[in-house]
């Protein structure tokens, strides 16, 4: 059976009419460019100046973005969507550190929630970035093959260490850890250093996930030949595959150091892109384990399809749909309901330490103006369902 996109009452099931309302307003707000600019401007100013606007951010954008100021703090909406068949991947969102003190505190936050999911059904996954543990001009040099210096080579080692530490716990503790990915100029160093761990704990199971962002036209052929050096070693491959997130910046970059774009050159393209390559892991199930990380309904239609047609059950451990809290829970809600391992990244953290994520996420609804009033219109069918309409 397919999931119905448009059953509001089971997408929005878990919200009050007040959180309804909230989220209405709140993506009303977001529709408009200028507000949205102006707000961020007066938020990043409010928060600089010490303003005491926590309150308000918390009882509004926070609150719908994110599940809450800890992981404690987090449970209840966890044990809540657990109750609907969602599951969650605790994401400690605080961004943009540039220390060594303050990565190894990504790096202890990321094994305390390894040692606090272990025993929760209800979260399957942890989460890091590969910026969180090491400075992203380490990762750029490493990847564009410069040598390092002797303080830099140190720092490296730091980093390596600091990957290494998370997965072999998440190892021996028997959870799934997602890597994100982040900007193609990046990315080098961080692929070989997620493909060294894929190698040391994914022997019997995959442990260690890679994101693979599919608005990169030459992820396909990176995402075979890791098929063909897994199956030489024998070792599983855990893919996150995403369309992408920073395709402005990717071409801005390219534009101005004029190489060519890596990025797809049409939204067709990625998406064409995005389906070859779930098929391809679909037709390599023996292989991979795959997370389709997507807002887009038509994708999971099309890996419905794929795993209707290859006999496989929604329930089956080897394929995952994920989506952010506070979006797209038509989808997240819809598929649980018939029993697709369906699960929310929910981020987390200080109300201050959290704010470039929650701009990010207005900022990305103004720009996909398509997925905006797609929200819209659904909590607007769920308002007049309940008889909320004004
Ligand atoms: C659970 C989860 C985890 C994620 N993890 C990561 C991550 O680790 N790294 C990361 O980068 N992103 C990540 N993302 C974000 C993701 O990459 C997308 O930006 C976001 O999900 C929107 O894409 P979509 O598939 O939902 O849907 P859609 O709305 O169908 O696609 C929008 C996307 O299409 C692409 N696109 C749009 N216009 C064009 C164009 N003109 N030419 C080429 N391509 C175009 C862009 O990637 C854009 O974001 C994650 C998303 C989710 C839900």
């Amino acid at each position: 059976m397919l999931p119905n996109f448009e059953n509001t009452a089971i997408a929005f099931e878990l919200k009050t009419d007040s959180q309804l309302e909230r989220a209405y307003f709140l993506f009303k707000m977001i529709a408009n460019e200028p507000l949205v600019r102006i707000g961020t401007a007066v938020t990043n100013f409010a928060i600089k100046a010490h303003l005491p606007v926590e309150g308000l951010i918390r009882a509004t954008v926070f609150d719908h973005f994110c599940g809450g100021v800890n992981e404690e703090d987090c449970l209840p909406i966890i044990d809540k969507m657990y109750e609907k068949g969602v599951s969650s991947i605790l994401d400690y969102s605080a961004e943009g550190k540039e220390v060594d003190n303050q990565f190894d505190f990504a790096m202890e936050k990321t094994l305390e929630v390894l040692d606090f999911v272990k025993e929760k059904d209800a979260i399957p996954f942890a989460v890091f970035k590969p910026t969180g543990f090491g400075r992203f001009k380490l990762f750029e040099k490493v990847s564009a093959g410069i040598a390092l210096n002797d303080k830099e080579t140190a720092e490296w080692g730091r980093l390596v260490n600091r990957f290494d530490r998370v997965c072999k716990k998440a190892h021996d503790l028997d959870v799934s850890l997602l890597i994100d990915a982040e900007e193609s100029w990046m990315q080098d160093a961080a692929d070989d250093l997620v493909l060294e761990m894929m190698r040391k704990y994914n022997k019997e199971k995959a442990i260690v996930f890679n994101t693979f962002q599919m608005y990169r036209w030459d992820r396909l052929d990176y995402i075979q030949k890791l098929r063909d050096i897994a199956a030489s070693e024998q070792f599983c491959i855990g893919a996150k595959v995403v369309r992408g997130a920073y395709m402005e910046k990717e071409n801005d970059r390219a534009k101005e150091k004029e190489y060519p774009t890596p990025i797809c050159a049409s939204k067709k393209e990625t998406d064409e892109n995005f389906d070859t390559a779930i098929n391809y892991m679909m037709e390599n199930l023996d292989r991979f384990v795959l997370f389709a990380g997507t807002h887009n309904e038509q994708s999971c239609l099309k890996l419905i399809s794929k795993m209707q047609e290859k006999g496989i059950k929604p329930s089956d451990n080897n394929v995952w749909f994920g989506q952010l809290f506070g979006m797209s829970d038509h989808i997240t809600y819809n598929l649980a309901a018939l029993g697709y391992n369906a699960v929310k990244y929910v981020p987390y953290g200080p109300v201050r330490d959290v704010m470039p994520y929650l701009i990010r996420r207005a900022e990305e609804n103004t720009s996909v103006a398509g997925q905006t009033s797609r929200e819209l219109a659904l909590l607007q069918k769920e308002r007049k369902r309940r008889k909320l309409e004004d």
